[in-house]
């Protein structure tokens, strides 16, 4: 009896855009897919895949495609424009000579899962005839907002605009100072919806019930599905073996200097205080956090990355030995489910964001810039996990407000609302991953259609 030939699996090729708070959503995702069945490859840029700390062990693969700056990647070119320019003509290049090395090694793809940021992306799967799958990192309010601008039915207000308000089915009204910054890379942000209606799937770092009324809204057209919260199982529904953190660390966390310091802290008691991977905050709004942080009740941890370290004020960690510690990188879901934090003061980049309703921790929102306000304001207003800072005329955020919003969420009565709240959407989180929850049916949905 002649043996049946074993059927190899579904192939998808993860394509995040090069940036770290991109690439964990991603990574996660894809231990997601390889635990129901899908070979996985993810692909990096070169520069990516070189600033790697470690080698991740675990059953994706990794590949790399150039963004034409296989050196010193973002930060080599000499503007945004020129980047993003390059990324899109060397990334769509590199990645299609990618997908035909691994056809010629006998491991075809079936799929590309590329980041909203890259929507040439879809061009080079079409090219291939490969199903197109976008994962959006940014949360569904923000991309609705965005989808909106490039429809031309609202525009963002610019910095000197008369205040107004901004109105859209679905959201609530958002006055000029909570919306999402227009950027100098704004095309890049509107240009994600040029071709999204063709794409196969249209996925969400996210979960239903976080964002069911924007949810609703969606266009018909897209496929939409919830796949998050992309946080390592561990820390979620521990059913993926081993999955207990990121495993790509472009910077190198403290680990230890931040545990021993934390455990001999009293519950509850530590603000974690960190801006993400990527702002630079100016001079003077490092100051007032400083100042904020100095003069508040609570012991503090703050991470400031090696290339900020020169805004501190001078004696500032003389000054604060005991009371705060000063790190270059941290492990942050650890951090945040460490006992002794009781608070985290946040950019509000998305997926500090969402690890923070995942882990119930509650948020003193400092967003500085993007989709960062319209996320504090989401904090704040509609889920109700935090509170968030008003910029002065000079967008600079005084130590004295940071420092009474600490107080707020520490010991005040709406810290103790916050709280409540807060330990709802960890539950709702947990839920939506767990077996049967909305984002691990969605997940199945994806593999079921994969696979047969
Ligand atoms: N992060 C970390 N250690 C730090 C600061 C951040 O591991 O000291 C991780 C954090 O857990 C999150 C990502 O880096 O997954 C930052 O993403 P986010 O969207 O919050 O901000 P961005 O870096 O994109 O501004």
């Amino acid at each position: 009896m002649e043996l049946e030939k074993k059927k190899s699996p579904p192939h998808a090729l993860l394509l995040p855009y090069p940036a770290q708070g991109h690439i964990n959503p991603m990574l996660q995702f894809s231990k997601r897919l390889v635990s129901k069945g899908i070979k996985v490859t993810l692909a990096n840029t070169v520069c990516i895949s070189n600033s790697m700390l470690s080698d991740p062990k675990s059953l994706i693969s990794f590949e790399t495609y150039s963004d034409g700056f296989d050196q010193g990647g973002y930060a080599q070119a000499e503007s945004v424009d020129i980047y993003l320019s390059s990324l899109r003509t060397v990334g769509s290049r590199t990645l299609q000579d990618l997908i035909k090395k691994l056809d010629e090694s006998g491991n075809p793809v079936n799929v590309l899962i590329y980041d909203g940021f890259m929507p040439w992306a879809l061009d080079v799967a079409s090219k291939f005839g490969l199903v197109k799958a976008v994962f959006f990192t940014q949360s569904c309010a923000v991309n609705y907002i965005y989808y909106n601008v490039y429809k031309g039915l609202i525009s963002l207000p610019r910095p000197g605009d008369n205040p107004s308000i901004i109105s859209i089915p679905g959201l609530p009204l958002f006055r000029s100072w909570e919306t999402p910054a227009p950027l100098d890379y704004l095309d890049l942000i509107v240009n994600q919806f040029s071709n999204v209606d063709d794409a196969d799937w249209v996925f969400f770092n996210a979960f239903q019930k976080l964002e069911e009324e924007v949810l609703g809204y969606m266009p018909e057209i897209w496929k939409v599905r919830t796949v998050g919260p992309t946080l390592p199982s561990m820390y979620l529904d521990k059913r993926l073996e081993d999955d207990k953190d990121y495993a790509i660390n472009l910077f190198k966390p403290n680990d230890e200097v931040c545990m021993n310091w934390l455990n001999d802290k009293p519950s509850g008691s530590v603000i974690y205080v960190s801006f993400g991977s990527f702002i630079t905050v100016s001079a003077e709004q490092m100051e007032e956090i400083a100042q904020g942080l100095k003069d508040c009740n609570h012991n503090f941890l703050w991470v400031v990355r090696k290339s900020e370290e020169e805004k501190l004020p001078k004696n500032f960690i003389n000054e604060i030995s005991g009371k705060g510690l000063v790190v270059t990188w941290s492990p942050q879901l650890e951090i945040l489910t460490h006992k002794s934090v009781g608070c985290f003061v946040t950019h509000c980049g998305f997926n500090s964001v969402l690890e923070a309703i995942s882990l119930g921790v509650p948020m003193v929102g400092i967003p500085q810039w993007t989709d960062q306000p319209a996320n504090a304001k989401y904090v704040e207003d509609v889920w109700g996990v935090g509170v968030r800072a008003r910029p002065d005329d000079k967008g600079i955020v005084k130590g004295k407000v940071l420092q009474s919003l600490i107080t707020e969420v520490m010991e005040g009565e709406k810290g103790k609302t916050i709280k409540t709240r807060a330990a709802n959407w960890k539950n709702l989180a947990r839920e939506a991953v767990d077996e049967g929850g909305t984002s691990d049916s969605n997940i199945n949905e994806f593999a079921a259609t994969l696979l047969h």
